[in-house]
This record gives structure tokens, C-alpha cells and sequence, in this order.
């Protein structure tokens, strides 16, 4: 196994997250809408998994929640399901122009099916600006979904003031939740959000499993029709074994966030600090200090973030170029053009994301190699300017 630096793309299951489920595999495996005594087992655990998921967002009522096979679906079900249900009220919808790719891809579906969709800019840092926000909305808007933290550049939100804005134009407000729900806590009674798109993986839990949050009276049209689960808006058997997976993620994840968001805090601004110290010519995208836990997005000039993330690769390190969930394209980041960098400046990104499992070897060794394979690709680069390349030899 490499040295794991992409915590945001995909995280390993918690090892009590596991022996937790097992039973549900083969032992209490009958479906909850069945109706004998096993169903009734099954329906038993359904409906504690769903309290503990409410509990991990403050929710008063476990009926709040609804699951669903993923982040995806659940940005599907809250954002078009929003907008078909409120269609009489209005067909304008505001996202932000860095959401993550779902989200984008579903602004661009619901503008064929004649909404209209706004993309709220971004400052440099990837930051939404509130003014900007309140002259959106019109009487016709409908739906804000804005994530608590861009997946990519890491800079958080300012959802409890989105929230407000929204609560006072009576407007829904949709938050995709899953860069920050390992780090930082959700509260609804704090915030009173509309929606919230949570994923079990993104808390240590078993992939394919997520939830809906909907506020008390909140409704949305189901996209997945069938034999009316989840309160009829979605259909289909529930995934069982995955959600007391979830369920148990999301207990150890309350009880253990604010600990573990302060050591990774610790161990991504040691990254940071060294990486701009001792590398020339580089930097780092997003807020300084609003900003995830576990997120360290840097920019070096001269360079490709492709040809860095394989030069890392082969010294056993594994992170992320570019958005962790799309880095297979070779289109510059959405969010860093969003943020007003060149295409040039776009490519050249690493992102380094921190996970429960991350120690300080990993940030220390990652430090060792990083500094010289940079240095080395900048060498073979043709857009290196040669005062740099010459002070590169000075220090030989
Ligand atoms: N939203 C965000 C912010 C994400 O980072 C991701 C990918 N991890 C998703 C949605 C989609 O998640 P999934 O592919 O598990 O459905």
C-alpha cells in the first residue's frame, strides 16, 4: 500500500465500521419490508441506523433522514427533486460556479428541462461573496445549493449566512456536506438548512450508501420510482448492511471529529508551510485559513500536476491532481479557472488530502521527495525561466 495522500477521493473503512456490518450480510440479512420476524429485525436496525445518522446532524427526528446509494444520488434527489416539487413557485435555481461535477451536470439537466440556472462566481481565494448571492435571487428562485466546502481548493463556505439569506426570501437551501462531514460538525438546529447531502464514505464508511437530509416539511419528488420507500421519494430495497455501516461511521465520527480535525489541522499546515518554504515558485490555492482540515491544494509554476502526481507515484505516494473525483480528464480544474488562475497556472496543481489513517511519517516523507522531484521536473521543463534554473544550480 502507498503512502495514501487522497483521502478526498475515496477513504478506507473503518475497521469497527466493518465488524459492525458483517452481521447484517449473512446472519440478519432479511429485507425491513418484509413482514415477519426477520423483517422486523431488519426493520429494527434500519430505523436505529437512521436515528444515529440523525443524531450526527442534530436532527430532532429521525424521519429526516432518507437513504440513498451515494453522494450523487442524494445531490440528484435533494437538487431535482427540490426543483420538480417547488416547479409551481418558480423555475430559477442558483449553484455556485465550483460545485462538484454532480452538481454542475445537474444545473445542466435541469436547464433542458426549461430552468433556469444561475452560477454564483467566486472570488480568488474560491470563496461565494453574500451580495453577490442576495442580488441572484429573484422571485422566481427556487433552490440555492451551494456545498459547505469546495471538494477541490478546500475553502469553506459561508452556509450559515446562505442559510439566513435564504430562510428570509423563503428560498430552500441545498448543501452538498461531504468534503466537510468528516471534519467538521453538522448541527441543523444551529443552521437550519433545507437539504444536506451526506456519504458514508466520506465518514470512513462502506462506499454506495449515503443520506438525504430534509428539513421537517421539506419535501422533494422522487427521481427513483418504485415501491415507496424512504417515505415514499426513495423507491427500492435498502441497503442494509451498508447503512449500519454508515450508522456506525457517523457514531464514531461525532465522538472522534473534534480530536481528529485538530491533528490533521496540525499535520496540514506542517505541509503547508513547508512546502511554500522550501520550494520556490509555489503556492497555495484556496483560503489560508477558511479552509478543510484535511485539504493542502498547491500550485507550482512551470509545471504539470499530471507528471508530478506520476513522479510521485513511483516514490509510493499516492495524491491527487486537480478535483479528486475527475482527475482523469486533462481539462483544467473548473474551479481553479472559476478562481481566475490561467489554464497555465491551473495545471500545475497537487492536492494532498489528509485522512484518519495520515501520520506524521507520511506528511514527513512526502516532504523529502516533493521539493527534489518538483526541482526535477522543472529542470526538463521548457517554461522554466533560467534564473531559477540557475539558482537550482547553485544549490546542487
Ligand atoms: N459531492 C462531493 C463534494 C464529492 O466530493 C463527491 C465525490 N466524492 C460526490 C459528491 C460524489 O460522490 P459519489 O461518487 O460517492 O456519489
Amino acid at each position: 500500500m502507498s503512502i495514501y495522500l487522497d483521502n478526498q477521493a475515496a477513504k478506507p473503512v473503518d475497521d469497527r465500521v466493518i465488524s459492525e456490518m458483517m452481521l447484517y450480510f449473512n446472519e440478519k440479512f432479511a429485507n425491513p419490508a418484509s413482514l415477519h420476524c426477520d423483517g422486523d429485525v431488519a426493520t429494527d436496525i434500519l430505523e436505529k441506523s437512521r436515528e444515529k445518522i440523525a443524531n450526527f446532524v442534530n436532527a430532532s427526528n429521525s424521519s429526516d433522514i432518507l437513504f440513498t446509494s451515494g453522494a450523487t444520488e442524494s445531490n440528484n434527489l435533494g437538487i431535482i427533486g427540490a426543483a420538480m416539487r417547488q416547479k409551481n413557485k418558480g423555475n430559477h435555481i442558483i449553484i455556485s460556479e465550483i460545485e462538484h461535477i454532480s452538481i454542475l451536470n445537474i444545473g445542466k439537466y435541469l436547464e433542458k428541462e426549461g430552468f433556469r440556472v444561475s452560477r454564483l462566481a467566486v472570488d480568488r481565494f474560491g470563496g461565494i461573496r453574500l451580495d453577490k448571492l442576495e442580488k441572484l435571487i429573484t422571485d422566481e428562485t427556487i433552490l440555492i445549493s451551494i456545498s459547505t466546502a469546495s471538494n477541490e481548493v478546500g475553502t469553506l463556505q459561508p452556509t450559515a449566512e446562505i442559510s439566513k439569506i435564504a430562510q428570509e426570501k423563503g428560498v430552500l437551501f441545498h448543501t452538498d456536506a461531504v468534503s466537510s462531514e468528516s471534519v467538521i460538525p453538522i448541527d441543523v438546529q444551529e443552521v437550519p438548512i433545507d437539504l444536506i447531502t451526506l456519504s458514508s464514505n466520506d465518514i470512513y464508511g462502506p462506499r454506495g450508501v449515503g443520506a438525504l437530509y430534509l428539513k421537517k416539511g421539506v419535501r422533494v419528488n422522487p427521481i427513483i420510482i418504485g415501491g415507496g420507500q424512504e417515505r415514499g421519494m426513495r423507491s427500492g430495497s435498502e441497503n442494509v448492511p451498508g447503512i449500519v455501516g454508515f450508522a456506525k461511521a457517523a457514531e464514531i465520527a461525532k465522538e472522534e471529529m473534534p480530536k481528529e480535525s485538530e491533528k490533521l489541522k496540525i499535520l496540514r499546515d506542517k505541509l503547508i508551510k513547508n512546502v511554500l518554504d522550501t520550494i520556490p515558485k509555489s503556492y497555495l490555492n484556496g483560503h489560508p485559513e477558511k479552509r478543510l482540515p484535511h485539504n493542502a491544494h498547491f500550485r507550482f509554476d512551470y509545471i504539470e500536476g499530471e507528471s508530478l502526481i506520476l513522479t510521485l507515484k513511483e516514490h509510493n505516494i499516492a495524491a491527487a491532481t486537480g478535483s479528486a473525483c475527475s482527475s482523469k480528464t486533462l481539462e483544467p480544474s473548473h474551479t481553479l479557472i472559476a478562481m481566475g488562475l490561467l489554464h497555465e497556472e491551473a495545471h500545475g496543481s497537487l492536492l494532498v488530502s489528509l485522512g484518519r489513517t495520515t501520520r506524521e511519517s507520511d506528511i514527513d516523507h512526502l516532504l523529502e521527495v516533493l521539493p527534489d522531484q518538483v526541482k526535477r521536473l522543472r529542470k526538463l521543463s521548457p517554461l522554466t525561466p533560467s534564473d531559477l534554473l540557475k539558482k537550482y544550480e547553485e544549490v546542487k
